[in-house]
């Protein structure tokens, strides 16, 4: 059986626990809520001081425990010796002139990863990392060059969103409304990481989980894990070819996890949601754009409730060979599926002149 969980190729060893202390944005298991109600009892404290913790995390995304200002200044740095939050520097800020804000995270170890805050009229959406580096190698994208390097740990996710929602609120004055787990790295390949920051965005910070996204190049192990979830989270699988020779130049996991494969584990996931799944495409110029490649994939998802993201490829140093498709090529493309009943939409790239867009993320720093 080649789909089960304990396919563990590409699910890389977990990160280091992050030193002793329980990592509050890892969320509130029981066992960790009854610590620090036990941290409280034991300094004969209140128990009502351990929901006042919890409001500080999840409503006010305090980054520190000095914050917490209702707390007896005393018990402050007793905390943050028994209780991590999980803290993240900004190494690097870069605001795009079309309001997209990128940053660069240092984590504990000195590790770095990505996100960004894309605002559109309706929308706040967070981009974010599930991994620091990417095991992958999909040709198109700049992370994929730089190789894997660890795991995040669920908090180092959600602590990207802390901070971001700090950004958000103090520079743009409204809150985040989605999140896509389309930074650096695989979700799929980083299960524990990736389950528990949904864990803590959903429950923790409140957020509806139709308005968090999972993408994924397509491990099939972690969509059926994901399939059985309660919550609704959205799934987006990056496809960028419908037929196999082609999807395996562009992406090496193809060949583990080959297209029929892949179909059978996003009609099981509809089967469990009975939601809609979004097809990621990347128009390559003269690579993955023929027009008989368009009705290919319409045959390919038929049957299959979904919604093609058609994105013009941002260029990356590694591939200077590799431009956009035309604009032309890309309504070609859109209309071939549109003609037969494949809803789509072109996606306008956001925060290219920092770097921001789909695949560029970590070009600008290390490149
Ligand atoms: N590993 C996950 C999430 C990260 S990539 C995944 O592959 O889905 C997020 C999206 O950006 C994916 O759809 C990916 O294929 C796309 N992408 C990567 N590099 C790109 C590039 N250079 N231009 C356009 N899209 C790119």
């Amino acid at each position: 059986m080649r789909n089960t969980l304990e396919d563990s190729r590409f699910s890389n060893t977990p990160a280091s626990s992050g030193g002793a202390r329980p990592e509050l944005l890892a969320g509130w298991g029981a066992t960790l809520r009854q610590r620090l109600v036990g941290f409280f009892a034991e300094r004969g404290e209140p128990a009502y001081r351990a929901r006042q913790v919890e409001q500080w995390v999840w409503k006010r995304a305090a980054r520190s425990f000095e914050e917490m200002t209702n707390l007896p200044a005393p018990l402050r740095p007793a905390l943050a010796e028994a209780f991590s939050l999980t803290p993240l520097e900004p190494d690097y800020v870069a605001r795009s002139r079309d309001g997209t804000i990128k940053h660069l995270w240092r984590l504990e170890d000195g590790e770095r990863v990505e996100s960004v805050l894309i605002p559109t009229r309706e929308r706040l959406t967070l981009c974010l990392s599930s991994q620091a580096g990417c095991a992958l190698a999909c040709r198109f994208c700049a992370t994929g060059y730089f190789g894997f390097r660890r795991q995040l740990r669920a908090a180092e996710i959600v602590a990207q969103y802390r901070d971001s929602l700090r950004v958000a609120r103090e520079e743009l004055g409204r809150p985040i409304s989605n999140v896509v787990y389309m930074g650096m790295g695989e979700p799929l390949a980083n299960l524990d990481g990736v389950i528990g920051s949904l864990a803590a965005l959903h429950g923790g910070f409140g957020l509806g989980a139709r308005r968090i996204t999972v993408s994924t190049v397509g491990l099939v192990p972690g969509i059926l894990e994901l399939a059985r979830r309660p919550e609704p989270f959205e799934l987006a699988v990056s496809l960028h070819a419908p037929a196999h020779e082609l999807r395996l130049e562009l992406m090496p996991i193809e060949k583990r996890y080959p297209l029929p494969e892949l179909f059978e584990a996003l009609r099981t996931y509809q089967g469990y949601k009975n939601r809609r799944i979004s097809l990621e495409y990347t128009l390559i110029r003269g690579v993955n754009d023929a027009p008989a490649l368009a009705e290919a994939l319409a045959d390919l998802a038929h049957g299959l409730i979904c919604f093609v993201n058609l994105i013009p490829f941002n260029p990356i140093p590694a591939r200077p060979e590799w431009g956009p498709s035309p604009p032309a090529a890309i309504e070609r493309f859109s209309a071939g599926l549109t003609a037969r009943g494949v809803g789509n939409a072109v996606r306008r790239p956001r925060g290219r002149d920092i770097a921001a867009a789909c695949g560029q993320l970590r070009l600008s720093t290390e490149g």
